[in-house]
C-alpha cells in the first residue's frame, strides 16, 4: 500500500473516532474499535511465567494478537507514554492494514534490524505517524519545522518528531508546490473542519503585519 493510501487510512480513522484537537490518545481509540488493551505488567501479573525481558526481546514494546477476529494490543508502559501512544497506534496500523488478520497471529516490534525495515513495519510506521502527526493539521499550525512542538502536541517519542519535522519541511513542502498532495481532499478538508477550534486556538498565527515592513527609502538618501 502506497504512503498516500495509508495518510488516507489514519485521516480516515481519526475522522471516523471523533479527534477534534492534538493528542491522539492511541488507547482510546483502541478502545473505541473494540480492541482489547492491556500493559505488559498485568500480562505478567496474570501469566506469571513470562517476563518482562524476553517480552521485550521478543516482541519490542508492543504486541498485537488476533484471537478470533478479536484484537488484543499488549504495551510496554515503562518506557512512558510518548512511547506507548506510538506503540498502540503502531499496532492499530498493523490491524487495520491487515497484517494481522488471521486467527493466532501474532506480531510485535522487533528491533532486529532484519525485521525493523520489513515493508509491513515501515507501513505501520506510516500509519502512526500520519494518524498521530497529521500532516494537513501540524501545517495548518505552522508547527512544522518544531521538533520539541511536535513531540510533546502529539505525545510521539523524539526520533518520531525529527522524523516528521525533516518530513515536513523537505517531501511535504515539495508536494505541495508541486500540486499533487492533494488526492483525498475531502478526507483532508473534512479533518481541518474537525480540528479548526483548535488550530484557531492553539495554530501559530503567522502574519506579515503592516507595522513590521521596514521603509527603506530613507536609508537610500543617506548613501546618496
Ligand atoms: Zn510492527
Amino acid at each position: 500500500m502506497n504512503k498516500t493510501n495509508i495518510k488516507k487510512m489514519a485521516y480516515e480513522l481519526l475522522i471516523k473516532s471523533h479527534c477534534t484537537r492534538l493528542p491522539v490518545e492511541s488507547i482510546r481509540i483502541a478502545k473505541q474499535l473494540q480492541y482489547i488493551i492491556m500493559t505488559y505488567d498485568k500480562l505478567i501479573e496474570r501469566f506469571p511465567s513470562l517476563d518482562f525481558d524476553s517480552l521485550i526481546d521478543r516482541y519490542g514494546n508492543a504486541i498485537i494478537l488476533n484471537l478470533f477476529g478479536n484484537y488484543h494490543i499488549y504495551v510496554n508502559t515503562r518506557n512512558g507514554y510518548f512511547d506507548a501512544n506510538w506503540a498502540v497506534m503502531h499496532e492499530i496500523g498493523h490491524a487495520l492494514l491487515g497484517h494481522v488478520k488471521r486467527h493466532g497471529q501474532i506480531r510485535g516490534e522487533s528491533y532486529a534490524e532484519k525485521h525493523r525495515f520489513t515493508p509491513s513495519e515501515l507501513a505501520a510506521d506510516e500509519f502512526a505517524s500520519m494518524a498521530l502527526c497529521p500532516d494537513i493539521i501540524l501545517d495548518a499550525m505552522h508547527w512544522t519545522n518544531d521538533t520539541e512542538f511536535i513531540k510533546f502536541a502529539c505525545i510521539v517519542p523524539d526520533n518520531q518528531a525529527s522524523e516528521k519535522s525533516y518530513y515536513l519541511n523537505k517531501e511535504y513542502i515539495k508536494a505541495k508546490q508541486k500540486n499533487n498532495y492533494l488526492q483525498f481532499q475531502a478526507s483532508e478538508d473534512q479533518l481541518l473542519s474537525l480540528f479548526s477550534g483548535y488550530i484557531n486556538k492553539y495554530g501559530r498565527r503567522v502574519e506579515i503585519a503592516e507595522e513590521f515592513y521596514i521603509d527603506f527609502s530613507g536609508l537610500r538618501k543617506i548613501g546618496a
